[in-house]
């Protein structure tokens, strides 16, 4: 593959991940945990020192994020309940290390990308991507650029129909109790059901909730951005059966009203956060033809 190298940070709450590459085959790679900030992000600006030239660098992130490039606070994490990592300046010192430009996003905004340039969405114009794990985050792509509002889409934290008589669970969300990621996250399964997910068996009564849940938001989505396609990916979604039953639901509750997308899972699995940095240098240097 020719073309210029870039750099990609996917930068995670439990890991870090800096690749080089041209795209998706990656020419170099490194992990390490999150600590401090101070100190994760000085081990991400040596990497990308020790690397030759780059013509871009991506940074794909957990958030919420500061994307507007008009804000004093542009490349920060901004209210994160992770110790430590709230109102961090995650672009700064690499801007001011590697002296590049930078393209910074979320983390679902960047596999979205990802996902349409290289993975599960290869022929879609439009994509949502949702993961489904410690928290619940969604991104999207419409018409080739990650989509982004007045800061960016937070779909986890949409408010979904909660029937209390058929489940009484409160909700684990610390700022909305009952939301998506409230009622549906890997955290909310284990706090509903006193047990983690996945030593929950396949006939357990949680996973009849959850592709309810799942659907009940997914139809939202759907209905709201109109995707062409919904790549549906994280931990809980690795549960045998659970993207089946999902379609179902989905399906039901679309009642026919539309053609509602196709809901699949993402062919880049774990690398879809350092792949959507890659691609989102690749969008900031112009180089993807
Ligand atoms: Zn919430």
């Amino acid at each position: 593959m020719t073309g210029r190298l870039v750099g990609g940070l996917e930068a995670g709450g439990t890991k870090f991940v800096c690749a080089v590459g041209r795209g998706p085959d990656l020419v170099a790679e490194t992990r390490f945990a999150t600590m401090t900030p101070a100190e994760t992000l000085a081990r991400a600006v040596e990497f990308f020192q020790c690397q030759p030239s780059l013509a871009a660098l991506g940074i794909a992130s957990f958030g919420p994020l500061d994307l507007d490039p008009r804000s004093p606070t542009f490349g920060f994490i901004t209210t994160t309940p992770k110790p430590g990592w709230a109102r961090t300046d995650v672009v700064g010192p690499l801007r001011r290390a590697l002296g590049v430009p930078i393209a910074f996003d979320t983390d679902v905004n960047a596999a979205a990308l990802a996902e349409q340039r290289w993975g599960a969405a290869r022929d879609a114009g439009s994509v949502v991507y949702v993961t489904v794990g410690t928290g619940i985050g969604g991104g999207a792509v419409v018409n080739g650029r990650p989509l982004h509002g007045l800061a960016h889409p937070e779909m986890g934290h949409m408010r979904i129909p909660h029937d209390r008589t058929a489940d009484p669970f409160a909700g684990a969300c610390p700022h909305h109790g009952d939301c998506w990621e409230g009622l549906a996250s890997a955290p909310a399964i284990a706090a509903r059901w006193g047990q983690a997910p996945e030593r929950l068996p396949d006939d357990h009564p949680a996973w009849v909730h959850e592709a309810r849940y799942l659907a009940l938001g997914l139809v939202n989505v759907i209905l709201t951005l109109s995707p062409e396609r919904v790549v549906l990916g994280g931990g809980v979604m690795a549960r045998a059966g659970l993207l089946e039953r999902v379609r179902a639901h989905l399906k039901e509750l679309v009642a026919g009203y539309v053609n509602a997308a196709d809901v699949v899972a993402p062919a880049l699995g774990e690398r879809s956060g350092v792949l959507g940095a890659i691609a989102l240098a690749l969008a900031q240097d112009g180089a993807d033809g």
